[in-house]
């Protein structure tokens, strides 16, 4: 059985997105039923992960204490909530810069697995864009893809790995996977 641990993407999934990025705290507005989902993680035992691709760092939108200020907020949001966010990942590097970090390279998850000590195979990952689906099966994560986000425009443009499974959102999204756990 895979390990009780759950991946997540952040823009699109947790909170809502924008093509102007999210710069600031204020910004930072979680999609209704997402901090109550992370909750109900917890409570069902499992860790919850962040794998984030904040480029807007390397492009200068925005500097690292910023983005610290915005996960403080995502972290008191969710724990207010009574849930927790284990560890957030995040690569800031700009997109055209050659790490090995930036989704859809799976640098982030392969971190995950060495920092957590565990094989990420069959571990729900759960992303709106392709590149989140792409980086985390190259570590064996089981794909699955909110509509939320850019969900409903990666579903039309499809190439989504085999396996992915879609989701109307998180909230639907740990359903599912809560669901599997108590069979
Ligand atoms: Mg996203
Ligand atoms: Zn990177």
């Amino acid at each position: 059985m895979a390990h009780k641990i759950v991946i997540l993407d952040r823009d699109g999934v947790i909170n809502f997105d924008s093509a102007q990025f999210i710069k600031s705290p204020d910004e930072w507005k979680p999609i209704p039923g997402s901090v109550e989902a992370i909750a109900k993680l917890k409570q069902n035992g499992y860790r919850v992960v962040v794998a984030t691709n904040q480029s807007g760092v390397g492009r200068g939108l925005f500097d690292m204490d910023t983005l610290n200020k915005i996960h403080a907020k995502m972290h008191k949001t969710v724990v207010d909530g009574g849930g927790q966010i284990d560890a957030i990942f995040y690569c800031p590097h700009a997109a055209d810069s050659k790490c090995d970090c930036r989704k859809p390279k799976p640098g982030m998850f392969k971190r995950i697995s060495e920092t957590l000590n565990v094989e990420l195979n069959g571990v729900p990952a759960i992303g709106d864009s392709l590149r989140d689906l792409q980086a985390c099966v190259v570590l064996g994560c089981q794909p699955m893809l909110v509509r939320t986000g850019k969900g409903e425009k990666t579903k039309a443009d499809g190439n989504l790995p085999d396996g992915t499974l879609e989701f109307a959102d998180l909230a639907a999204a740990v359903e599912h996977i809560l669901g599997k756990a108590k069979k």
